[in-house]
Protein backbone atom coordinates (compact mmCIF):
# COMPACT_ATOMS: atom_id res chain seq x y z
CA UNK A 1 0.00 0.00 0.00
CA UNK A 2 2.64 2.62 0.53
CA UNK A 3 3.95 1.78 -2.78
CA UNK A 4 -0.03 2.76 -3.76
CA UNK A 5 0.91 5.86 -1.80
CA UNK A 6 4.12 6.79 -3.53
CA UNK A 7 2.57 6.18 -6.90
CA UNK A 8 -0.45 8.44 -6.31
CA UNK A 9 1.26 11.59 -5.17
CA UNK A 10 3.73 11.77 -7.91
CA UNK A 11 0.86 10.81 -10.42
CA UNK A 12 0.38 12.68 -13.93
CA UNK A 13 -1.31 10.17 -15.58
CA UNK A 14 -4.55 12.21 -16.01
CA UNK A 15 -5.04 16.19 -16.61
CA UNK A 16 -6.40 16.13 -13.24
CA UNK A 17 -3.32 15.68 -11.60
CA UNK A 18 -2.97 20.10 -12.71
CA UNK A 19 -6.24 20.72 -10.88
CA UNK A 20 -5.70 18.95 -7.84
CA UNK A 21 -4.97 20.31 -4.40
CA UNK A 22 -4.18 16.69 -2.99
CA UNK A 23 -4.79 13.24 -4.14
CA UNK A 24 -6.78 11.36 -1.82
CA UNK A 25 -6.11 7.66 -1.42
CA UNK A 26 -8.70 6.45 1.09
CA UNK A 27 -8.49 5.52 4.79
CA UNK A 28 -9.60 3.11 6.62
CA UNK A 29 -7.76 -0.54 8.08
CA UNK A 30 -6.29 -2.95 5.71
CA UNK A 31 -7.91 -5.11 7.50
CA UNK A 32 -11.50 -4.34 6.02
CA UNK A 33 -14.21 -6.88 5.42
CA UNK A 34 -15.83 -4.27 3.86
CA UNK A 35 -14.45 -1.31 1.67
CA UNK A 36 -16.94 1.32 0.66
CA UNK A 37 -15.96 3.02 -3.07
CA UNK A 38 -17.48 6.65 -4.16
CA UNK A 39 -16.62 7.94 -7.44
CA UNK A 40 -14.14 10.80 -6.93
CA UNK A 41 -13.35 12.98 -4.58
CA UNK A 42 -15.14 16.94 -3.86
CA UNK A 43 -13.90 20.29 -3.00
CA UNK A 44 -13.30 19.32 1.21
CA UNK A 45 -11.78 16.12 0.36
CA UNK A 46 -9.06 17.79 -2.04
CA UNK A 47 -8.27 20.58 0.63
CA UNK A 48 -7.28 17.57 3.07
CA UNK A 49 -6.39 14.90 0.83
CA UNK A 50 -8.84 12.74 3.15
CA UNK A 51 -12.02 10.47 1.84
CA UNK A 52 -15.54 11.91 2.22
CA UNK A 53 -15.46 14.90 5.03
CA UNK A 54 -17.36 17.31 5.29
CA UNK A 55 -21.34 17.16 4.84
CA UNK A 56 -21.76 13.73 3.21
CA UNK A 57 -18.62 11.99 5.72
CA UNK A 58 -20.54 13.00 8.58
CA UNK A 59 -23.83 11.46 7.20
CA UNK A 60 -21.69 8.78 6.68
CA UNK A 61 -20.20 8.63 10.15
CA UNK A 62 -23.98 8.68 11.84
CA UNK A 63 -24.89 5.87 10.01
CA UNK A 64 -21.85 3.58 10.26
CA UNK A 65 -22.37 4.17 13.97
CA UNK A 66 -26.21 3.32 13.86
CA UNK A 67 -24.99 0.09 12.06
CA UNK A 68 -22.46 -0.73 14.42
CA UNK A 69 -19.68 0.44 12.35
CA UNK A 70 -17.00 2.94 12.44
CA UNK A 71 -14.46 4.24 9.82
CA UNK A 72 -11.68 2.13 12.13
CA UNK A 73 -13.52 -1.16 10.56
CA UNK A 74 -13.47 -0.25 7.17
CA UNK A 75 -11.42 1.13 4.37
CA UNK A 76 -13.26 4.25 2.42
CA UNK A 77 -11.85 5.00 -1.03
CA UNK A 78 -12.52 6.30 -4.73
CA UNK A 79 -12.31 5.40 -8.11
CA UNK A 80 -10.50 8.56 -8.71
CA UNK A 81 -8.17 9.60 -6.41
CA UNK A 82 -8.23 13.78 -7.55
CA UNK A 83 -11.13 15.82 -7.75
CA UNK A 84 -12.61 16.69 -11.21
CA UNK A 85 -12.79 20.58 -11.34
CA UNK A 86 -16.21 21.52 -9.70
CA UNK A 87 -17.48 18.13 -9.44
CA UNK A 88 -17.72 17.66 -12.58
CA UNK A 89 -18.53 13.62 -13.62
CA UNK A 90 -14.83 11.82 -14.09
CA UNK A 91 -14.17 11.36 -18.08
CA UNK A 92 -13.99 7.98 -19.41
CA UNK A 93 -10.36 8.14 -19.91
CA UNK A 94 -9.65 9.29 -16.07
CA UNK A 95 -11.05 6.43 -14.86
CA UNK A 96 -8.89 4.12 -17.23
CA UNK A 97 -6.01 5.69 -15.84
CA UNK A 98 -7.19 5.80 -12.46
CA UNK A 99 -8.67 2.46 -11.98
CA UNK A 100 -5.63 0.77 -11.57
CA UNK A 101 -4.76 2.04 -8.42
CA UNK A 102 -8.36 0.91 -6.41
CA UNK A 103 -8.11 -2.40 -8.01
CA UNK A 104 -4.73 -2.97 -6.64
CA UNK A 105 -5.91 -1.53 -3.03
CA UNK A 106 -9.09 -3.95 -3.05
CA UNK A 107 -6.40 -6.50 -4.21
CA UNK A 108 -4.53 -5.65 -0.98
CA UNK A 109 -7.03 -5.68 1.66
CA UNK A 110 -9.35 -8.50 -0.22
CA UNK A 111 -12.75 -7.46 1.07
CA UNK A 112 -15.42 -9.91 1.53
CA UNK A 113 -17.90 -6.95 0.84
CA UNK A 114 -17.28 -4.15 -1.41
CA UNK A 115 -20.23 -1.36 -1.35
CA UNK A 116 -20.28 1.14 -4.45
CA UNK A 117 -21.67 4.34 -3.38
CA UNK A 118 -24.22 6.12 -5.60
CA UNK A 119 -25.11 5.23 -9.77
CA UNK A 120 -21.17 6.04 -11.07
CA UNK A 121 -19.65 3.83 -8.46
CA UNK A 122 -21.97 1.36 -8.92
CA UNK A 123 -21.39 1.60 -13.32
CA UNK A 124 -18.08 1.28 -13.16
CA UNK A 125 -18.22 -2.13 -10.80
CA UNK A 126 -21.46 -3.68 -13.20
CA UNK A 127 -18.89 -2.88 -16.18
CA UNK A 128 -15.67 -4.13 -14.37
CA UNK A 129 -17.41 -7.33 -13.64
CA UNK A 130 -19.51 -7.69 -16.43
CA UNK A 131 -22.79 -7.33 -14.75
CA UNK A 132 -26.17 -6.41 -16.31
CA UNK A 133 -26.79 -2.59 -15.92
CA UNK A 134 -29.09 -1.55 -13.66
CA UNK A 135 -29.79 1.93 -11.43
CA UNK A 136 -28.89 2.35 -7.96
CA UNK A 137 -32.75 2.69 -7.06
CA UNK A 138 -33.57 -0.82 -8.05
CA UNK A 139 -30.50 -2.59 -6.56
CA UNK A 140 -29.93 -0.42 -3.69
CA UNK A 141 -29.04 -2.92 -0.18
CA UNK A 142 -29.13 -5.96 -2.62
CA UNK A 143 -26.07 -8.71 -2.54
CA UNK A 144 -24.91 -9.52 -5.93
CA UNK A 145 -22.11 -12.04 -5.88
CA UNK A 146 -19.21 -11.16 -8.28
CA UNK A 147 -15.63 -13.23 -8.92
CA UNK A 148 -13.24 -10.48 -8.59
CA UNK A 149 -9.21 -11.06 -9.41
CA UNK A 150 -8.93 -10.49 -5.27
CA UNK A 151 -11.46 -14.03 -4.67
CA UNK A 152 -15.52 -14.04 -4.26
CA UNK A 153 -16.79 -10.88 -3.19
CA UNK A 154 -20.16 -9.80 -2.13
CA UNK A 155 -20.90 -6.50 -4.31
CA UNK A 156 -23.56 -4.60 -1.61
CA UNK A 157 -24.64 -1.20 -3.50
CA UNK A 158 -25.58 1.58 -1.51
CA UNK A 159 -26.79 5.57 -2.54
CA UNK A 160 -24.44 7.81 -2.07
CA UNK A 161 -24.84 10.06 1.11
CA UNK A 162 -24.83 13.30 -0.54
CA UNK A 163 -27.56 12.03 -2.18
CA UNK A 164 -29.56 11.58 1.03
CA UNK A 165 -28.77 14.96 1.76
CA UNK A 166 -30.32 16.37 -0.96
CA UNK A 167 -33.10 13.78 -0.97
CA UNK A 168 -34.72 13.31 2.23
CA UNK A 169 -36.60 10.66 1.45
CA UNK A 170 -33.90 8.37 0.39
CA UNK A 171 -32.23 8.86 3.70
CA UNK A 172 -34.26 5.89 5.74
CA UNK A 173 -33.89 3.74 2.87
CA UNK A 174 -30.12 4.00 3.62
CA UNK A 175 -30.00 3.53 7.27
CA UNK A 176 -31.92 0.43 6.30
CA UNK A 177 -28.76 -0.62 3.73
CA UNK A 178 -26.30 0.73 6.08
CA UNK A 179 -28.10 -1.68 9.17
CA UNK A 180 -28.38 -4.81 6.37
CA UNK A 181 -24.71 -4.38 5.97
CA UNK A 182 -23.76 -4.51 8.86
CA UNK A 183 -25.23 -7.42 10.08
CA UNK A 184 -23.56 -8.66 6.50
CA UNK A 185 -20.19 -7.76 7.63
CA UNK A 186 -21.05 -9.36 11.42
CA UNK A 187 -21.41 -12.98 9.53
S1 LIG B 1 -6.93 11.05 -11.11
FE1 LIG B 1 -5.70 9.20 -10.88
S2 LIG B 1 -4.70 8.93 -12.88
FE2 LIG B 1 -5.39 11.05 -12.77
S3 LIG B 1 -3.62 12.17 -11.95
FE3 LIG B 1 -4.95 11.63 -10.21
S4 LIG B 1 -4.07 9.73 -9.44
FE4 LIG B 1 -3.28 10.00 -11.51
Amino acid sequence: MNQITTQVESCANCGLSETRTKVVLGAGTLDAKIVLVGEAPGRKEDESGLPFVGSSGKLLDRLLAAAGLSRDDIFIGNIIKCRPPKNRRPKKSEVGQCEGYMMEQLEIINPAIVAPMGNSSLSYFQERFGLEKQVIGDVHGKVIDIKAPWGRTKLFPLYHPAAAIYRRHLLGELEEDMKKLGELASK
